[in-house]
């Protein structure tokens, strides 16, 4: 009954505007859409909201036979499917919530060549059952959305994901794009070589967000910091993260007897308050959604005019990605999070009483203190953000609270150049704790052993407190001044521009040291 849209191979332009009713290509977007049509393969890095979905399935819907889909999550796929429906596109879905019948179905349409469109978990994919699903039929390319769940160093790492490098042994010939809008060195390296992607071509694009404000407090007192802060967005809509469902239920409760209107949302609670909730959210202008990260990927509501956290996400690009679903249509709005030390240490907690492997813990770790740094820079925070995925950022955005208000400083040229000479000298092999042990002189089997007791570095950072010099590492990385090389066991290396510094060509600036945050607790429940 259903019928191809067109008659002969269409180009892309006119499946941009006949099928999806747009004028234009967005950036990059007819880059990429041209290069896999014509066959190639593309790994695509662009941020949320930039239109990843289009750069897969205008190619697809150019070539001849079925597109596949790699999705990581059910939901995300049957929206999208529900949405290329909607547009006259044979879309389906092939996943373990299918009854036999209907996937049955779904099975024959791939083998008649009535369908544009599927899309499969990553586990299927790769199954022989799969391989003779598809006997003869065409495949028009593959797509792996969210590639950055191949990568271990990325904050969604999913091991089904490995599997995928079999496609291109399998089915040679068939392009593949991997797109994600997670793009640190890492991941994307990681992408490359686990997705056997060397011959691909990589689109990047900025990862900026000029029209997201950034704002990093302290945390005093969560409950009225927050209120404060949601007292600028009234009538709008947006996001408040918690780390736990307890303190989603507690805080969106208490939002609401302060008459703001506000919903839980977490996976704990039922799926049809969960769903309701999530209707209301996506439908009303000003609602607040009080969620744990179980909430937001996928999610497509273009006028999130905020995203507020309460705790410390695990990692920049966690942070990147959940802030990143603000603004989506380009209006001014707000990303704000309050932090406090407590947060350090239970996320440290988290990463040292988990299940993890060493290795994994050690990047967990690194993750944890990257976006420290970000919260500890006395720079611009757009600059420091970007410049963790490899991205130069000239400084001075004028639209994050460092560049609003700057913070206080101290001159801090000497004890850099002391900090880079005790990296430095010991060979750019180890990590922040064993580097300050052999600033402040520390005699233990470690210094020992690598002979670090004997260097003129031993001890040169006495006159100035541990709790500082932590605070000097991780702003030293903020700055690009050094980096963490996951893959040396959490090594800090220096960076080409540490020789400015050296040179005392350079200037370096610290936050100063912070009062020690006592009263996490006060006028919120733990
Ligand atoms: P991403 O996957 O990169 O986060 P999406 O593919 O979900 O982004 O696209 C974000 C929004 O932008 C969607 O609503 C999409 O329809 C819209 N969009 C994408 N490309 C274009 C374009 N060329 N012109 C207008 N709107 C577009
Ligand atoms: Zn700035």
């Amino acid at each position: 009954s259903t019928e191809r849209l067109f008659s002969a191979n269409p180009g892309p332009l006119e499946v941009l505007k006949r099928v999806y009713g747009y004028d234009a290509f967005r950036g990059k977007q007819q880059a990429v859409v041209e290069h896999v049509a014509a066959g190639g393969d593309a790994v695509v890095l662009f941020p949320t909201g930039a239109g990843k979905s289009l750069c897969f399935q205008i190619p697809a819907l150019c070539r001849d036979g079925v597109g596949i889909v790699v999705s990581p999550l059910i939901a995300l796929m049957r929206d999208q499917v529900e949405a290329l429906k909607q547009l006259g596109v044979r879309a389906a879905a092939l996943n373990s919530a299918l009854s036999r019948e209907e996937a049955g179905a779904v099975m024959r349409a791939v083998r008649a060549a009535e369908l544009d469109l599927l899309y499969v978990t990553p586990e299927r994919i790769v199954t022989d059952g799969f391989a003779e699903l598809i006997g003869n039929a065409r495949i028009a390319l593959f797509a792996i959305d969210e590639a950055h769940c191949v990568s271990q160093w990325g904050h969604d790492f999913r091991p089904e994901y490995r599997t995928l490098d079999r496609l291109a042994g399998r089915y040679p010939g068939v392009p593949r794009i991997a797109l994600t809008a997670t793009a640190d060195p890492h991941t994307r390296e990681d992408i490359i070589e686990r997705l056997s992607l060397a011959n691909a071509q990589v689109f990047t694009t900025s990862f900026d967000r000029p029209n997201i404000a950034y704002d990093i407090v302290e945390r005093d007192q969560p409950r009225q910091q927050l209120l404060r802060f949601l007292s600028r967005h009234k009538d709008a809509s947006g996001i408040v993260y918690c780390l736990s469902r307890a303190k989603v239920e507690d805080t969106a409760a208490w939002l609401d007897a302060q008459g703001i209107r506000a919903r839980p949302y977490h996976a704990g609670l039922d799926r049809s308050v969960r769903d309701t909730n999530q209707d209301a959210f996506l439908k009303e202008e000003n609602l607040c959604l009080v969620a744990t990260v179980a909430f937001g990927m996928g999610i497509d509501k273009p006028d999130v005019r905020y995203v507020a956290h309460l705790d410390l996400p695990g990692s920049v690009e966690a942070y990147y990605q959940e802030t990143g679903r603000a603004g989506r249509d380009g209006l001014p709005s707000e990303a704000w999070m309050a932090y406090g030390m407590a947060d350090v240490m239970q996320r440290r907690r988290m990463i040292d009483e988990g299940d993890a492997a060493e290795d994994v813990k050690r990047v967990e770790r690194a993750k944890l203190n990257a976006l420290l740094a970000i919260c500890e820079t006395v720079s611009c925070r757009r600059q420091a953000i970007l410049a963790h995925f490899g991205e130069a950022h000239a400084g001075g955005c004028g639209n994050c609270d460092t560049c609003r208000n700057p913070v206080e400083t101290w001159d801090g040229t000497e004890a850099a150049i002391t900090a880079l000479a005790a990296v430095y000298r010991t060979g750019e092999r180890f990590g922040s704790g064993h580097v300050i042990d052999v600033l402040m002189g520390v005699a233990n089997e470690k210094t020992e052993r690598f002979g670090h007791v004997d260097m003129p570095v031993f001890g040169a950072g006495k006159d100035i407190p541990v709790r500082t010099w932590q605070s000097v590492f991780r702003q030293l990385l903020a700055t690009g001044l050094i980096r963490i090389d996951h893959t040396a066991f959490g090594a800090m290396k220096l960076e080409a521009e540490a020789r400015a510094v050296f040179r005392r060509e350079r200037e370096v600036r610290f936050r100063k040291d912070r009062p020690a945050p006592a009263r996490t607790g006060r006028g919120a429940k733990p």
